[in-house]
């Protein structure tokens, strides 16, 4: 029987046939340095090269290593999800399976985790891919991921994290949302740091991935923000437009009515009134949407007995306590 684990390391694997071995080996001696009962689950992602056999013979000689197979390629995402899911440690580390992360970084983010902090996310500061067809578009996105979500890290993009696992309860993973898990752990009120973190350039296999993610990337963003500022509270982003729609509409069909009374401008002669009842129209159909999407959400909600709360920590006196 394996020991029950204190670490998961759980990491996706596509097409890495080469990268396996040594990755395998490379996890295992940094974690026996670490001196913690560890597991490490490898999660297939449909690869269709050898990584499959290769993956089931380290399962075969090591209780601590889970091999999952996904029935397909997932992507990315739902792998890491797949791992998450069945990670049983008090502290869960995602990372690449393409060598690029550095297992030896692990005991480091450890040490964050145990100052106080319950995510540490890599920074991957030097980071050896394409500069111009993947390091650019990515500080970009970084940036503006900051911007919009308010938590100031440098690298969302870098696998290489370390959760405490509380943290994870209840997160949900879709499209390339893997990279948000930070923000939604922040957002819960987790306390997120991040580290500097090796990066080795890919010696075997290749990148999955190229500038089409940047566009994923924005598009998850904005469900990100929306959905967990407002998910509960749709009708203020569809009725806040929709009012305002309203408001452009009424100053558009005065600005015409003004010009007819004072220089009598005919109405047909300009755009205005055109202009005006389109606004009128979309002000009332986004907020009818807002009443709409509010219907849904109590749907959502009430279906699956969806709390609209998380609770962090219950305090409660013991019942024979002599209080
Ligand atoms: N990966 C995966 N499914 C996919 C694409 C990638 O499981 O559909 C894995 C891949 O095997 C690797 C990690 O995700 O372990 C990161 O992929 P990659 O190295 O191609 O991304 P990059 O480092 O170029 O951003
Ligand atoms: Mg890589």
């Amino acid at each position: 029987m394996a020991q029950q684990p204190d670490i998961s390391v759980t990491i996706p694997i596509y097409n890495e046939e080469e990268n396996i071995p040594l990755l395998y080996a490379r996890v295992r001696e940094a974690l026996g340095k670490i001196g913690r009962p560890w597991e490490l689950i490898l999660v297939n992602d449909g690869s269709r090269d050898g990584s499959a056999a290769r993956l089931d013979a380290i399962a075969a000689q090591d209780v601590r290593v889970t091999v999952i197979h996904l029935s397909r390629n997932y992507g990315q995402t739902a792998a890491l999800m797949a791992g998450l899911d069945h990670a049983s440690g008090a502290v869960v580390v995602p990372m690449d399976g393409d060598l690029q992360n550095d297992p030896d970084d692990i005991a480091r983010m450890l040490a964050r985790l145990d100052d106080g902090y319950d995510v540490v996310s890599g920074w991957r500061r030097n980071r050896k891919d394409a500069a111009l067809r993947r390091n650019l578009p990515s500080r970009i996105a970084n940036r503006l991921i900051s911007a919009v979500s308010g938590v100031r890290l440098h690298d969302y993009g870098c696998s290489l994290k370390a959760y405490r696992r509380e943290v994870l309860a209840g997160v949900k993973l879709y499209g390339e949302m893997h990279r948000f898990v930070p923000i939604f752990a922040a957002w819960n009120g987790a306390r997120v740091t991040e580290l500097e973190v090796a990066h080795h350039p890919r010696i075997h296999g290749q990148s999955k991935y190229g500038l089409e993610r940047v566009v994923k990337v924005v598009l998850d963003l904005l469900v990100v923000k929306f959905l967990f500022k407002y998910a509960n509270k749709p009708i203020y982003v569809f009725g806040g437009f929709g009012l305002a729609a309203i408001a452009f509409a009424l100053s558009v069909l005065g600005l015409a009515l003004g010009l007819k009374v004072a220089k009598g401008i005919s109405l047909i002669l300009t755009p205005l009134p055109t202009l005006a009842v389109i606004l009128f129209a979309i002000g009332v159909l986004s907020i009818l949407m807002g009443l709409l999407a509010e219907m849904l959400n109590r749907t959502y909600h009430e279906s699956q007995a969806k709390p609209v709360y998380r609770i962090g920590r219950v305090a409660r006196a013991p019942v024979n306590g002599d209080g």
